[in-house]
């Protein structure tokens, strides 16, 4: 396989088998714990690969697309059964590359990818049509039909989760595709072609590459891909649509970033706000783009709410331990050094804009590790109250009137999140219904589940993801007319 640890696939998986790539340089992968080389010879796709997966994916389309719904069934839940045996593959993978805990991937993102997999493997056969009734001699008849040739782009921070929310709805709908894994955690992606090619998935259907932002502009600039699923930061998410239109206007879902706000009212119970709003930031060590990254709390109770968020973010330390295959370790270092030194710059220029009140400092004194950040009362204008920082990072301002927590929750250019703690129903309700954002959680946050619609709203997206709305983004309706008269 040429790479420094023999027992892991770097190449790409294209028309049911692993190919050299033929770009270079190779992406060399560094483990963020502390900076040792795990593999200097990741396979990037060319011009050549992208065109020869596309190709691949073209021709198995038909064929796909036109298969019993249940056949297309058996092996989507053969997938979710493969993802639950091999987790421990995934999870290695993942914490070598990305520093994710081995047990994050075994105990949340491998059921979650599993889930994903047998939820859209139920909906093969429920693509339901339209019909209306006879009118002037012609019946009329709507069909869900899939697009064709799909990709998807990843982010580095949702391993096996992400490549099953784009490869589940994308098959189940009939569609083949070709993902692209993030060059900062390619290996849990490339892995996923040992499971294809087990389950006996017809050569083409899916196509693992990877490569950095030229493979990724390949793929949006496409002329024989129809739809293209990206998840990634808002400035890029912006050149992929600009591509896709100034291509072949191929469709195009965005799922971008975000900086979530939590409203915390003074009736709210303390400790569930407090807990939720502590695994909001610390989750995925705060790589997650549904992190509940603002928090607004009412002025009556923001002292005893400020010293609760202190004294669990502190506790969380201790579940950061330097080894991330240890049961105990439930928190990794962000996943590189690029990453750190900027999520470190935010805390630094931070503390000119805001009160710092605990985190922000490397515990192990190497690797891209970094404790959970506190700031208090920031500029209107600071950069960490408006930028997405993508680290564990919580910015806590006060408000006394509910009309004005809710102007500055949604005075943002985000909308993907949001959550609202409040003992009162009636007013959770209320205020959630005036928050801007694809989902609002109310005495919960950063909720997020197989069977529900996920995305944003302004520039945190177009479309959804998982649910029913996820799969109706792979599908075209399709309308036809039957003349009844001849
Ligand atoms: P990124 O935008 O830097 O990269 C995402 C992907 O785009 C990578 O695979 C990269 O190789 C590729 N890419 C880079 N330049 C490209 C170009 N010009 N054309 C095509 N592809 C290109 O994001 P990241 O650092 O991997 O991930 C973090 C971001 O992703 C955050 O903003 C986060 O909020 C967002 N995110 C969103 C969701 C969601 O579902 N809404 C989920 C996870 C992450």
């Amino acid at each position: 396989m040429g790479s420094t640890t023999a027992d892991f696939e770097t190449r790409l998986f294209i028309d049911g088998k692993y190919v050299q790539g033929k770009g270079s340089p190779k992406v060399t992968c560094y483990n963020p714990t502390d900076g040792s080389v795990v593999s200097d010879n990741v396979h990037v796709a060319s011009v050549q690969d992208v065109d020869d997966a596309v190709a691949a994916a073209r021709a198995a389309f038909p064929g796909w697309a036109s298969t019993a719904p249940l056949a297309k069934s058996k092996l989507l839940n053969k997938i979710a059964d493969l993802i639950e045996e091999q987790a421990g593959l995934f999870a290695r993978l993942e914490s070598l590359c990305s520093g994710k805990p081995y047990k994050q991937t075994i105990v949340y993102e491998a059921p979650m990818a599993a889930n994903i997999f047998r939820y859209y493997a139920g909906y093969t056969d429920k693509l339901e049509g339209e019909s209306l009734p006879p009118d002037n001699g012609f019946l009329r008849i709507i069909q869900k039909v899939p697009i064709g040739v799909c990709a998807a782009i990843n982010a580095f921070n949702g391993g096996i989760i992400m490549v099953s929310m784009k490869v589940a709805p994308a098959l189940a709908a009939g569609n083949t595709i070709v993902i692209k894994g993030s060059e900062k955690s390619p290996l849990a992606v490339l892995a996923f072609g040992k499971l294809v090619e087990q389950a006996g998935f017809p050569p083409g259907t899916i196509n693992l590459i990877t490569g950095g932002p030229e493979t990724g502009s390949l793929l949006a600039s496409h002329m024989d891909i129809d739809k293209i699923a990206f998840t990634g930061s808002v400035g890029v998410g912006k050149k992929v649509a600009q591509a896709a239109a100034a291509s072949n206007l191929k469709r195009v879902t965005l799922e971008l970033g975000g900086k979530s706000p939590s409203i915390v009212f003074p009736d709210a119970n303390l400790d569930v706000a407090t807990q939720w709003c502590v695994q909001g930031i610390v989750g995925n060590s705060g790589q997650a783009c549904i992190a509940s990254s603002r928090v607004y709390v009412h002025r009556d109770i923001k002292e005893k709410f400020v010293d609760r968020m202190k004294q669990a973010l502190d506790g969380t330390k201790g579940l950061m331990g330097k080894d991330v295959f240890a049961e105990s370790t439930q928190l990794g270092p962000l996943v590189d050094r690029a990453h750190y030194e900027r999520v470190s710059s935010f805390v630094e220029s931070g503390k000119q804009e805001a009160t710092i009140v605990t985190g922000g400092e490397n515990p192990h004194g190497q690797g891209c590790w970094i404790t959970p950040a506190l700031f208090i009362d920031p500029k209107p204008d600071a950069k960490i109250y408006k930028e997405e920082i993508f680290g564990p990072v919580v910015v806590v301002s006060e408000f006394t009137d509910e009309a004005e927590v809710i102007k500055r929750a949604n005075a943002t250019e985000f909308g993907l999140s949001g959550a609202v703690f409040s003992q009162d129903i009636n007013r959770a309700i209320r205020v959630a219904g005036q928050i801007h954002s694809g989902a609002v959680c109310i005495n919960c946050c950063t909720m997020f589940d197989h069977n529900v619609a996920f995305g944003g709203m302004k520039q945190s997206g177009w479309g959804r993801e998982l649910g029913k709305h996820g799969i109706m983004g792979y599908t075209e309706p399709k309308t036809l007319y039957v003349n009844m008269t001849y």
